[in-house]
């Protein structure tokens, strides 16, 4: 490593607090970031969050590829090339370790220092936030829009709390498999949350409160006609990635933020209605925003700054790194526990 690389000793371990966030995804343990305490000796004592892309810069690789050039540092053409072994973030690169540890590595340019105003466990946030903030900004409805976002996880309500966030007036349908997680979505600002369960029809609940007709095709699913213009799909699961193309009217968008991997798909929602679809991955530094472009993770925390987000309260378990198999286990049964967002407490 060489000096532009920013060690962490003993980081989280200071910082006392750092985020795991585990998501299940199938079978796959996906790693989110975390809030470490830099080392540096100018930045020694201060608070940083960790932006854990590793693209262009923090690799070392010049000229830096277009897409970095332009601050889409997500879409990076360089993840496995530079002095780091390949992955495209923290926590997926043999180099760099990740934040289940007392230790890790990440690069100065990676440490965006928590502003004056924002309280730990917001800090905390900021990266699932951004994950939310980055569609919603690349994709914000018209006022006069009705919005439904499919999951009430952690980054449905990240995508909702951004929505209004950033003020938008859209009508807001939350599709919601839990009580807690309908609680969180009203506290966020929701229109109305549509319940999940076994004996409820989804289609016929949103194109009830939508106006939509739901028919029903010889072969296949239903799908609706008319109703929501945009949707926001935030599961990633086969059958969850099938349903906004359902729910979207004609000539509507459907922007896929939970990651679905390998699954089949009925094309035909696509065509007949003419839909965009579009994904969102993770975030990056070229959001237009008040007339400037600037890094998710900074809009993020202005917004915390300004009191027009808080989400401190989604953290809602916490548990010690040696009892990582319980965080595990809860993690699996999230709705059982009613966990939405969890992290590893270290000691001081
Ligand atoms: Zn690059």
């Amino acid at each position: 490593m060489a000096e532009e690389v920013t060690v962490l000793c003993e980081a989280e371990a200071k910082a006392g607090l750092a985020e795991v966030a585990v998501e299940v995804l199938g079978e796959v343990w996906e790693r989110e970031e975390a809030r470490v305490m830099a080392e540096a000796p100018e930045e020694a004592g201060d608070k940083v969050v960790v932006e854990p892309l590793l693209w262009c810069v923090p690799r070392g690789v010049s000229p830096l590829c277009g897409f970095c050039q332009r601050g889409e540092i997500s879409l990076c053409e360089n993840v496995t090339n530079g002095r780091l072994a390949p992955g495209m973030s923290i926590g997926f690169c043999r180099d760099t370790g990740g934040t289940w540890s007392d230790v890790f590595v990440a690069h100065g340019s990676q440490l965006y220092r928590v502003p004056d105003g924002v309280n730990d466990l917001n800090a905390l946030m900021v990266e699932p936030f951004s994950s939310g903030l980055h569609p919603v900004l690349q994709n914000f409805p018209g006022d006069d829009e009705t919005v439904l976002i499919l999951g009430a996880g952690a980054i449905g309500l990240c995508v909702l709390a951004s929505l209004r966030a950033l003020g938008s007036r859209s009508r807001i349908l939350v599709l919601a498999r839990y009580a807690f997680q309908a609680e969180a979505a009203e506290r966020l600002g929701a229109s109305e949350v549509v319940p999940v369960s076994r004996g409820i029809d989804v289609f016929e609940e949103v194109a009830e409160r939508t106006g939509a007709r739901v028919m029903k095709p010889i072969v296949g699913r239903p799908i609706m006609v008319g109703g929501v213009d945009r949707t926001f799909e935030c599961i990633g699961s086969t059958i969850s990635i099938d349903n906004p193309l359902r729910m979207t009217r004609a000539g509507g968008r459907a922007v896929l933020v939970g990651m679905p991997g390998t699954t089949r798909l009925d094309w035909s929602s696509i065509f007949v209605k003419e839909l965009e679809v579009c994904a969102s991955l993770a975030y990056h530094r070229a959001e237009e925003y008040e007339g400037a472009r600037q890094s998710t993770f900074e809009i993020a925390f202005r917004l915390m700054q300004q009191g027009k987000v808080k989400l401190d309260w989604m953290v809602t378990h916490t548990f010690r790194l040696r009892d990582y198999k319980r965080a595990l286990e809860m993690l699996t049964h999230r709705g059982r526990h009613g966990v939405i967002k969890a992290a590893f407490v270290f000691d001081r």
